[in-house]
């Protein structure tokens, strides 16, 4: 399969799991969000690279390692990634179940229609059936 992006050479796909290390993220449940966002980044990781063509992926970790926010946007950076790919597994109560991306408000009409494909995408993919779609 091919992104469906259409930048017409590899798209540099960064992904970022959340917190790491000594941040754990949000604990519920037995689970801790560091762990979660560590294995499902892991598994677009695996997922992009197998099943994907034109496709580059790079992590801002790859263990349970603590690294700051700003050395996180500096890689992406430095790297040139065309999609910064930030994980995360909030906590809140039952009524607010659900999967939802988001992106900067004023980003410009190409980032928006990005962004649709790649909820899109991702939500069928990964989460129809299992959890609402929250947008
Ligand atoms: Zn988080």
């Amino acid at each position: 399969m091919v992104l469906p992006i259409g930048l017409g050479r590899p798209v540099r796909v960064f992904i970022d799991p959340g917190h790491g290390g000594s941040d754990p993220g949000a604990i519920g449940n037995g689970l801790r969000e560091k762990d979660l966002c560590l294995s499902t980044a892991l598994v677009l990781r695996d997922m992009l690279q197998s099943e994907y063509q034109n496709v580059e992926v790079r992590l801002s970790r790859q263990t349970d390692v603590f690294v700051s926010l700003a050395a996180r946007s500096q890689a992406a950076n430095s790297w040139n990634a065309d999609l910064f790919v930030s994980i995360h597994y909030n906590a809140a109560t039952a009524a607010a179940r659900g999967f939802e991306t988001f992106r900067f408000t004023n980003a410009p009409a190409r980032t928006r229609q990005i962004h649709q494909e790649m909820h899109r995408v991702m939500y069928n993919q990964a989460w129809r059936g299992r959890t609402p779609d929250r947008g």
